[in-house]
């Protein structure tokens, strides 16, 4: 089968080529890949910016058809339409792995880097991360139930939403903008932040109903919260952009006593003004990946068009064209890629 495999580790070492068809395990399902997107750990990964364990399949946004199921698979079947989890690997019986909190186990390995991914024709998975994709959502719309799982978890487990709150999400890729989603479905007035690459994403932000887009490259987006609340400063932020500008600009927007919610992964030590910490008695949460509740939500939530993931989609590419892809998904000219590993 055709697949986008990462041969070695280093810089690039990422090609199109074939590999053998997998085989499912007694607890696995053998997944015909529909559509998969193009992650921004997947650009890391090709340039080796970050783990991975090759010879490995790349992708882990991924939707598709059950081809075949091993003989103890119960919950789906053969033609079934379908989504997975990425903790492919987990040992199972943590505390972590009980509460469905699977990429919290120590042992675990994901499909896209740690195990094979959905960049290719089949991906096989444990039949305990397989949720059934509703007629409702398209192919390519659901192969964004991972970063709206990822979306629904840090905006339902880390914190609480109210309909006065005013929020800022600062980042405005594909995670960015489902948060920003989320916050408004409590009915918060929600800014969205960018740069000026980011203009035409934020025009996006706008289509979907958010209150407020700010290319903080021209305008000042302290003035703009203040002049929104009165001076008091913003109840929460979403911070999905990962750099430093944007952490050290989130926590001078919240109000005294708020909450920063981190989602963008950040590099491994960085400067930030963390006497903000105690002068503003600020909260500061991190959150990860999802658990198997955020995908069951993340589902309902785009089945009943509370959310709407398929407007992000900004490209679509036949497996050939990845290289083309995969540039596109890095220039940030877009909001997310989709291959379609089987047309
Ligand atoms: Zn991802
Ligand atoms: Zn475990």
């Amino acid at each position: 089968m055709k697949a986008i495999v990462k041969l070695k580790e280093g810089v690039g070492n990422v090609v199109l080529t074939d590999r053998p068809e997998p085989s499912v395990k007694k607890n696995e399902v053998k997944i015909k890949v529909e559509a998969v997107g193009i992650c921004g750990t997947d650009v890391k990964i090709k340039h080796g910016t970050t783990w991975s364990n090759p010879p490995v399949i790349l992708g882990h946004e991924l939707s598709g058809t059950v081809a075949e199921v091993g003989e103890d698979v119960k919950s789906v079947k053969p033609g079934d339409r379908v989504v997975t989890e990425t903790g492919n690997v987990v040992c199972g019986h943590c505390y972590y792995c009980r509460t469905g909190n699977f990429l919290m186990c120590k042992d675990r390995l994901s499909i896209g880097y740690g195990v094979d991914g959905g960049m290719a024709e089949y991906c096989v998975v444990r039949e305990d991360i397989v949720h059934i994709l509703p007629d409702e959502i398209p192919f390519d719309a659901g192969s964004l139930c991972e970063p709206a799982a990822v979306s629904v978890h840090a905006v339902y487990d880390a914190v609480k939403v109210i309909p006065t709150d005013t929020v800022v999400v600062i980042g405005s890729g594909a995670i960015g903008l489902l948060v920003a989603q989320l916050v408004k479905n409590f009915g918060a007035t929600v800014i969205v932040t960018g740069l000026t690459q980011d203009e035409g994403r934020l025009s996006v932000a706008k289509e979907l109903g958010i209150d407020y887009t700010v290319n903080t490259q021209k305008e000042n987006v302290g003035k703009i919260v203040d002049d929104i609340t009165g001076g008091r400063g913003a109840d929460l932020v979403f911070e999905c952009s990962g750099s430093v500008p944007g952490v050290n600009t989130g926590m001078s927007l919240l109000k005294k006593m708020g909450a920063l919610v981190q989602i963008g992964l950040t590099k491994p030590t960085m400067e930030i003004e963390y006497s903000m910490l105690t002068a503003k008695q600020i909260s500061l949460i991190g959150t990860f990946g999802h658990k198997w509740q955020s995908w069951d939500t993340a589902l309902k939530l785009m089945q009943q068009g509370k959310i709407n993931a398929g407007a992000l989609i900004s490209h679509r590419f036949p497996m050939e064209k990845w290289e083309e892809a995969f540039d596109i998904a890095e220039s940030g000219k877009g909001i997310k890629v989709v291959i379609f590993p089987n047309k």
